[in-house]
């Protein structure tokens, strides 16, 4: 069985090709890159609509399957920006229709723990899952993925990319404050926000911008701002891992390729004795093989909807989903 899935929820056009064995045949993106500012949903939207003919192909050439190969077609439905979810929903519905193929909407967030699953070779993972768009601890309990602890207010990567585009240096933000604070000395204190098992990072970003403009060193701020916002993540995964006794660790979404919240992890996930698991880059960022494989998971455990059943949902929570296959 072979099935397409198509992520749109938010910069990443993605296309994946996946087979039932959990063969990646082809992960094709196409990123939209605002020209300055935040993303735009309507114009992300366009972005998707504009690559969704050639990133196809370009998915079907690399995996060398032809469309009428494909069993099942699946979407990402969300959470995510309105008009980029329903632009990767039409283009799905599109190929599904046209050619005849069974349609699956799943959910984004829950693609990101499958993927990494499936890659990395954890079983249950306690999942720390930080992007520009999304910040949870999820874990597995009873029928569902669990939310253990999220933000309040604004995802972490938004909180770096926000304060780096307020601080002159350019996008995406994350990269650039992990390059200057290798070179911070010195620890500036900033809010630390931990409110029962959730997180706060905008108070953060606010006054790590504050103290630049009131001459902060930007090399300490960069440092202090990365420590601050990651000892609040691993304090909270910590508890996870503490409640629910798993002996996994995993670290996905694009926040993930930062080599010190890696590291916080991995000491973290140790002194409990659990593994800790970060699947490769293309894997950890928003990319179509997730939502392909989530699609194989729920259709091989009778999961079946209507094209009427396909909407989407700008706030679909993880917690929302039966997972049949688990
Ligand atoms: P995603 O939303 O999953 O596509 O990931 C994009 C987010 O990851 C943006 O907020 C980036 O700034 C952030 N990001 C990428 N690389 C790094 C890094 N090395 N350190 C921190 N954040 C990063
Ligand atoms: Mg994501």
């Amino acid at each position: 069985m072979i099935c397409l899935g198509i992520e749109s929820t938010a910069h990443t056009f993605g296309i994946g090709i996946v087979s039932d064995k959990g063969h990646i045949l082809a992960n094709v993106s196409s990123i939209y890159v605002p020209e300055r500012g935040g993303i735009h949903p309507r114009e992300a939207a366009q972005h998707h609509a504009a690559v969704a003919k050639k990133t196809l192909e370009r998915a079907l050439a690399k995996a060398k399957v032809r469309i009428n190969e494909v069993n099942l077609v699946s979407f990402a439905a969300g959470p995510g920006l309105g008009p980029a979810l329903r632009t990767g929903a039409t283009a799905a519905r599109a190929i599904s229709s046209f050619f005849n193929i069974p349609l699956l909407a799943v959910n984004h967030c829950v693609s990101h723990v499958e993927i990494g699953r499936l890659a990395t070779g954890a079983k249950d993972p306690v999942t720390l899952y930080v992007s520009g768009g999304n910040t949870q601890v999820i874990a597995f309990e009873a029928g569902r993925y669990r939310v253990f602890g999220e933000t309040l207010d604004i995802p972490v990567g938004n909180c770096l990319d926000v304060f780096a585009r307020e601080v002159g240096l350019p996008s995406p933000g994350g990269p650039q404050v992990e390059r200057l604070a290798r070179k911070g000395k010195h620890y500036i204190a900033l809010p630390y926000v931990v409110k029962g098992m959730d997180l706060s990072f905008s108070g953060l970003m606010t006054e790590a911008v504050r103290k630049h403009r009131a001459g902060g060193d930007l090399y300490d701020l960069c440092h202090s701002l990365q420590e601050t916002a990651f000892a609040a993540l691993v304090e909270v995964t910590e508890r996870a891992v503490a409640h629910t006794e798993k002996k996994e660790v995993m670290l996905t979404g694009g926040v993930a390729a930062n080599k010190r919240l890696r590291e916080m992890l991995r000491l973290m996930a140790g002194e409990h004795e659990a593994r800790f698991f970060v699947p490769s880059m293309g894997l950890c960022q928003d990319n179509g093989p997730m939502i392909a494989w989530t699609g194989i998971l729920a259709y091989k455990h009778g999961v079946r909807q209507r094209l009427e059943d396909t909407v989407v949902n700008q706030r679909w929570r993880v917690d929302e989903v039966n997972i049949p296959w688990r």
